[in-house]
């Protein structure tokens, strides 16, 4: 029987891409044995009210975080495509693009469960991909009992054997936009590679 091939989907602002992500990416493309990981910043997430940095700053900074990691690459779809840009359509690219032969994991953290229940065709898109939940610092451990009344038996067993027991990286963009307004260290959380692309841009208020 021909062999599936793995493609990952992380999705988000990547505003800016930060070492949690990053780290993240490649335990769970181990841990999976994928063959592609692709990143997939979002123009606007319907998730947040504040306006994100331009795509091209956001799809920059993701190539260079990844430039030397075998597998990973970005997509600029859901930054091409008119609003509003929900996950289902997005999945649904992919789906349509790579086939029927290929399984399509989409990751999240576990901060995205607190209303993943009212996301867009959030059934069809169990049905049509593999939602892998993510442990996440300062959240509670995945867990589905609360979605009893929305998802049915068979898409609570999904969520709950995709969950991906990773380890806690205690980093978010929100703190590095802060930190970087503020004049503050960002040391260990991003990339050099990115320092360097916001402090040429001077994206974020960067003020060193
Ligand atoms: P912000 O602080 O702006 O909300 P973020 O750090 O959460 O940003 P996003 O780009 O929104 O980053 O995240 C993309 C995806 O990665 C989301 O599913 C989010 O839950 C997950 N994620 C981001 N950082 C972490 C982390 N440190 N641990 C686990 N999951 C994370």
């Amino acid at each position: 029987m021909l062999k599936k091939t793995k493609t990952i989907l992380f999705g988000g602002s990547f505003d800016p891409i930060h070492n949690g992500h990053l780290r993240l990416a490649q335990i769970v493309f181990e841990k999976l044995s994928a063959d592609h990981l692709l990143f997939v910043p979002a123009r606007r997430s319907p998730h947040k009210s504040e306006l994100p940095t331009p795509g091209v700053h956001r799809l920059e900074m993701i190539r260079r975080a990844i430039e030397s990691i075998p597998g990973f690459s970005v997509s600029d779809c859901e930054l091409n495509r008119p609003e509003p840009s929900y996950t289902i359509d997005t999945i649904c690219y992919f789906r349509k693009k790579q086939g029927p032969d290929t399984l399509l994991y989409w990751l999240i953290g576990a901060d995205q469960l607190e209303d993943f229940d009212k996301w867009h065709n959030v059934t069809e898109l169990l049905e049509i991909c593999r939602i892998c939940v993510m442990y996440r610092a300062g959240y509670l451990k995945p867990a589905f009992e609360r979605f009893q009344s929305v998802f049915s038996p068979e898409h609570i067993v999904h969520l709950q054997q995709n969950v991906i027991q990773t380890p806690l990286f205690d980093v978010s963009s929100t703190d590095i936009r802060r930190r970087l307004a503020g004049g503050e260290s960002v040391s260990g959380m991003l990339p050099n590679s990115v320092v360097q692309y916001i402090r040429e841009h001077q994206l974020y208020g960067y003020a060193h």
